[in-house]
């Protein structure tokens, strides 16, 4: 089966990958799946886009193979976008989910549920050596709970409830998430790209 690297070492990313990848043929390799040991990419742009493009290109730099990177985040209309791009450290540096869903929930304890609006965003870089990285964007509408529910899924998914749902996120099953997730919306942009890269990737 041909093959793509992809720029996490979040398990629960790589899980979703696998699953788009698997509908074109291809096999999703993560960092988590590789013998070599990959020192982390430091996180220093201030944007999706900065840093989906620092790990593209580190990577791909390192292993002479296209790479798709993923950055993604929540962004909470009552805390003005926050967390955002520090959606994984939001309680610190260890990127602990449940300190993070803690935290989240708290600073919106008082806030009623018309006004809990917030939305999943995912910048997708694929960085394919000698050639210009391809960037896309995709969003996930929503609003967040006033608790968790559900075991599904990964980060914020037990408080985020998609629009038009009644269910967290990690109450939903991964096949419906798959569908209608930021991921997944940005990956459908990429569409094209993935098909060409399919055609000249190593099986
Ligand atoms: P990064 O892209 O590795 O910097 O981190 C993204 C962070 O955003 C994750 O650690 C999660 O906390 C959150 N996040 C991104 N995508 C999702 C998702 O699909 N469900 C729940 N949380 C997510």
């Amino acid at each position: 089966m041909k093959q793509i690297i992809i720029a996490t070492k979040n398990s629960g990313k790589a899980t979703e990958f696998k699953d788009f990848f698997a509908v074109y043929g291809m096999e999703a390799i993560s960092l988590l799946d590789l013998l070599e040991d990959i020192p982390d990419v430091e996180e220093t742009g201030t944007t999706y886009e900065e840093n989906a493009l620092l790990k593209a290109e580190a990577i791909s730099s390192r292993l002479s193979k296209p790479v798709l990177a993923d950055d993604s985040g929540l962004m909470v209309d009552a805390l003005n976008g926050k967390p955002g791009v520090y959606s994984a450290r939001y309680a610190g540096e260890e990127k602990d989910d449940q300190a993070n869903i803690d935290k989240l929930l708290d600073e919106l304890k008082t806030v009623p549920v018309a006004k809990r609006t917030a939305r999943f965003v995912c910048v997708l870089a694929i960085a394919v050596p000698d050639e210009e990285p391809v960037i896309r964007k995709g969003y996930c509408e929503g609003s967040i709970a006033f608790s968790e529910e559900g075991e599904n899924g990964f980060g914020y998914d037990p408080i985020f409830i998609p629009k038009n749902y009644i269910k967290t996120m990690a109450q939903l099953p991964k096949d419906v998430k798959n569908n209608i997730s930021h991921r997944k919306n940005a990956i459908a942009r990429l569409e094209e790209l993935i098909k060409t890269i399919a055609g000249r990737c190593p099986k």
